[in-house]
């Protein structure tokens, strides 16, 4: 069985790419699983995907926690604890990272004693709302069993209801990572069925159940919600054009779903960073157009550069 978990934030196509991936490994004759990990529904948010893929009846159920392969789109989740990317990684598991630097670089940062495959880059927005197809198209070359006709149908199934735009730049970027993968084809191992003897339990913690009353939330404090920094999630990150900006001191502000634009006493907004998720609401409802979305790794490395 193959045991193959996708990583990623919402919006990137985590959901899609395991689809792909599912329907492909299907289309070579493979019995299939894939389910997606997340939460509320929100742009930028940590979530994952879960694919199984077997020549016999597949008997697991749940999330893998003892991966054969993790793909992980976007290499800032490293830093985001509760992703937990590396869950279950071992020397026999492939890691394949989309991103930058060299593989043997990342084995080092990671400690990891397994194989890693580095999908490079391949630009701002394929990365930011392809890289599950992209991911899709990467591990299915490093299994080895799935063609490119294969590859190519199961995104013409998953994405028929998008139209051919959109299916034809998905498959365009799904086989230039297959391809950019080709070195590495085969690299991914079918692990053997997991004895019930064998099952380690996850890393989270079980807490005694409670009566409702102890055990309910219950806020005691206001103004929590500083404490949790949605910046983190934010893959675009909205910049302010004071020269555009009418100063209507409204809009943006009371549109913003995380209240993380404030009005200065001069009328001007400003962007609370630590919170702004990147939903780029606010992109899109100021009137004359004065806040643009620019690229998170832009604007960090706009700030490298520009520090002392
Ligand atoms: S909505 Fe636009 S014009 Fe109004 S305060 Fe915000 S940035 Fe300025
Ligand atoms: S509306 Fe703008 S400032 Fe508010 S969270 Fe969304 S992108 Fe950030």
């Amino acid at each position: 069985m193959y045991r193959i978990r996708l990583h990623g934030r919402g919006g990137q196509g985590i959901k899609t790419g395991s689809r792909i991936l599912g329907s492909a490994f299907f289309g070579a004759g493979f019995e299939v699983q894939d389910a997606p990990v997340y939460g509320a529904e929100r742009r930028g948010a940590a979530m994952s995907a879960h694919v199984r893929a077997a020549r016999t009846p597949i008997r697991e159920r749940g999330v893998i926690t003892r991966p054969d392969l993790v793909a992980l789109v976007d290499e800032t989740l490293l830093q985001v604890p509760a992703a937990n990317v590396l869950l279950g990684v071992d020397a026999a598991s492939v890691l394949l990272l989309q991103g930058n630097g060299d593989a043997e670089t990342w084995r080092a940062r990671l400690a990891l004693s397994g194989t890693v495959v580095v999908l490079p880059a391949a630009g701002e927005r394929a990365e930011a709302e392809l890289g599950g197809a992209r991911c899709a198209g990467a591990a299915a070359r490093l299994a080895g069993v799935i063609s490119r006709p294969q590859l190519i149908a199961a995104i013409a199934q998953e994405l028929a209801s998008l139209g051919p735009v959109a299916t034809a730049t998905t498959t365009a970027q799904a086989l230039a990572a297959y391809d950019a993968v080709a070195p590495h084809a085969g690299v991914l191992r079918e692990s053997r069925p997991a004895a019930a003897t064998a099952f380690a339990a996850p890393e989270w913690i079980d807490l005694p159940l409670e009566s409702a009353r102890v055990a309910a939330p219950a806020i005691f404090a206001a103004a929590t919600s500083v404490e949790v920094r949605t910046g983190l999630w934010r893959t675009m990150r909205p910049e302010i054009d004071y020269a555009r900006c009418n100063r209507c001191a409204w809009i943006c502000s009371t549109l913003c779903p995380d209240s993380a634009i404030r009005v200065r006493a001069d009328r001007s907004p400003e962007i609370d960073l630590e919170h702004c998720k990147g939903c780029m609401i606010c992109v899109s409802v100021c009137p004359p157009q004065a806040i643009r979305a620019l690229p998170e790794r832009a604007a960090r490395a706009r700030e490298l550069a520009a520090a002392p």
